[in-house]
């Protein structure tokens, strides 16, 4: 696969066109920002870690009957996938309070919910990716009546595939952030990344945040939690 023009740079990637019509190539970089970019930085080797781990779980749920982008990890950095028309939403899946959740409602973080919850957000930038409910996103048509049910049952099941993999190496998956992606039949699978800066990770029994939370929060040793989660995850 030939790696031709830059089609986008994000925040924390880059995609090319190749000479496929319907695959790109991702490229991650060190980049890191939080707080809708108000905060940025670098984590020397995120890049790396990112790539890899996205790469292993999305092969992970693939195999679990989980329709994804993957297609070929390339480089350490770079990874050819399909090339999907982004459903605007996130789509954050959460097991224990933390974050926004435990800010908004006024509790404490580390509260273990009986079921997981879900939430969408607009993916707006310029709107600082503002929560909505399903019937929001209808009314924008932001995507069709079975493409949220789609969405919310892959969400849960990836849920299901995660929770388990992870509880595996002693990490206790707080939240996660999910997007989908349309190939150019229609067909939903999921897409972006699943890695350190979209997932909450605490050890088990420390409960040591292992995540973009130590970024965020000026937590210190954050390229240490990075490598850690991969070296867990890849084994
Ligand atoms: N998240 C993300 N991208 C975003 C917002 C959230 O990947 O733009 C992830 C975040 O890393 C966490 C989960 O989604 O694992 C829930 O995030 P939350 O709503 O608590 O927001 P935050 O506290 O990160 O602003």
């Amino acid at each position: 696969m030939q790696k031709l023009k830059q089609l986008y740079e994000g925040k924390a990637k880059k995609v090319f066109a190749t000479d496929d019509p319907e695959c790109v190539i991702v490229s991650y970089k060190d980049d890191a920002t939080a707080f809708n970019g108000l905060k940025r930085g670098t984590i020397v080797g995120k890049g790396v870690v990112n790539n890899k781990v996205t790469n292993y779980l999305m092969q992970l749920l693939e195999k679990e009957g989980v329709p994804t982008h993957f297609v070929e990890e390339l480089s350490d950095r770079e990874t050819a996938v399909k090339k999907v028309s982004i459903v605007p939403l996130e789509v954050i899946i959460r097991n224990i309070s933390a974050g926004s959740f435990a800010k908004r409602f006024g509790v404490e973080e580390g509260i273990v919910f009986e079921q997981p919850t879900i939430e969408f957000s607009y993916k707006n930038d310029d709107l600082g990716d503002p929560l909505m409910n399903a019937y929001h996103a209808l009314a924008l048509k932001l995507a069709t009546p079975a493409e949220i049910d789609t969405i919310k049952a892959m969400a849960f099941k990836v849920n299901d595939v995660l929770k388990a993999f992870f509880k595996a190496v002693n990490v206790d998956l707080v939240d996660f952030k999910l997007e989908f992606g349309r190939l150019s039949d229609g067909t939903i699978v999921l897409a972006d990344e699943i890695s350190p800066d979209t997932c909450r990770f605490w050890d088990s029994t420390t409960h040591e945040k292992l995540d973009k939370d130590r970024f965020r929060r000026d937590l210190g040793n954050v390229e240490d939690a990075y490598s850690e989660m991969m070296k867990r995850i890849l084994g």
